[in-house]
């Protein structure tokens, strides 16, 4: 027997993933087939709630569900407490995130503090967060990544996601096509620091980025069909960090450069769309091809440049030399000292984001 080895890792994924056209009347069936019983929380908001929160509650009361709602807003602690108490008093005995990324977050933030079930019901698919156990949150003016728990099942309907505002989407495709340099940067600090790398994981991430960027001529706005080519890798992506048990896989120097406009340019562009120009240029910092993210990111309609994204060039510059100061955990191309201001400009005129 080898008694020196000493490893365990656990995995959580989503039971029951459905996407495609009208599943969304599937909710009930779902439920009943993970053996939830009793009061049903819907946790939805005032523009997304028309939309979905219907056919949800119509499916659900089908199957004889108890069901109880809530309207929020954004993502933020104050909402989080309001979700926790609401599911205490109505006594829930799972939760539904009915929404874009901040009811789900919420949704999942909640029942895992409570310690029941949750279901991600995206009404849009801005990142890679609605199969994926990490959520964010505003406390103050601080955004907080948190490891919550993976949604027992997942339901995405195409005919409701198109609905959405087709910037979402592409934010949501380009976030899954900046994997690319973040599973550079994950093998790289596996090189030199031994950090442990899941090649399962790193698999599914890879193959999420490369179908949409060999798809990339498909998606498209107003067309229900983009929204099929493009869900099942933003789900797979988030099912990625699943295996890791962090956001290793799909957040890495492109991540952290997006975090930075966050806290200096807030409102301007959405996270995916920094995350996809951020790869652009991290791509090339890892001698790779950045051209291909580039093309992709163009062909899909998500902004490659300082200008599409709606900020200065002094902003992504700025961003670019302090972007390693954001996570020091995680190690990435951009190493403990980042970039000089010459390079991070020498940079950007290169690969044409400024
Ligand atoms: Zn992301």
């Amino acid at each position: 027997m080898d008694e020196g080895f000493t490893k365990t890792r656990a995995m959580n994924f989503p039971r029951q993933v459905i996407a495609g056209h009208n599943c969304v009347a599937q909710v009930g069936t779902v439920c009943e087939d993970l053996e939830l019983k009793g009061t049903a929380l819907v946790v939805t908001g005032p523009t997304t709630g028309a939309l979905a929160a219907k056919p949800v509650k119509d499916s659900l009361a089908e199957k004889k569900y108890e069901i109880q709602q809530i309207e929020v807003g954004a993502a933020t602690q104050q909402n989080l407490v309001k979700v926790e108490e609401v599911a205490k008093d109505v006594q829930a005995s799972f939760l539904l995130g009915v929404g874009g990324g901040s009811k789900i977050d919420l949704a999942k933030l909640a029942s895992a503090n409570l310690k029941k079930p949750f279901l991600s019901v995206p009404t849009s698919a801005s990142h890679d967060g609605l199969a994926s156990p990490r959520a964010s949150i505003k406390d103050g003016g601080n955004s907080l990544s948190l490891n919550a728990t993976v949604p027992m099942g997942v339901v995405a309907d195409t005919a409701v996601i198109v609905k959405a505002p087709y910037r979402l989407l592409a934010a949501g495709c380009a976030d899954v096509i900046s994997n690319t340099t973040a599973l550079l940067d994950w093998q790289l600090a596996e090189r030199l620091h031994t950090e442990n790398y899941s090649s399962s994981a790193a698999n599914l991430s890879r193959y999420a980025a490369d179908s949409i960027i060999e798809n990339a001529g498909s998606i498209k706005p107003n067309l229900e069909e983009s929204v099929w080519v493009a869900i099942r890798p933003i789900i797979i992506s988030g099912i990625s960090m699943a295996v890791a048990g962090s956001s290793r896989p799909t957040s890495g120097s492109e991540h952290m450069f997006s975090h930075y406009l966050d806290k200096t340019a807030p409102g301007k562009a959405l996270h995916g769309e920094q995350c996809g120009v951020g790869s652009i240029m991290m791509m090339y910092l890892h001698g790779g091809d950045w051209h291909r993210i580039r093309q992709a990111l163009q062909m899909i309609g998500a902004p490659t440049s300082a200008k599409e994204m709606g900020i200065t060039d002094d902003q992504l510059i700025e961003a670019l030399v302090h972007a390693h100061e954001i996570r020091k955990d995680r190690y990435t191309i951009l190493g403990d000292r980042g970039l000089t201001p010459d390079a991070a400009q020498r940079l950007a005129n290169v690969t044409r984001v400024i």
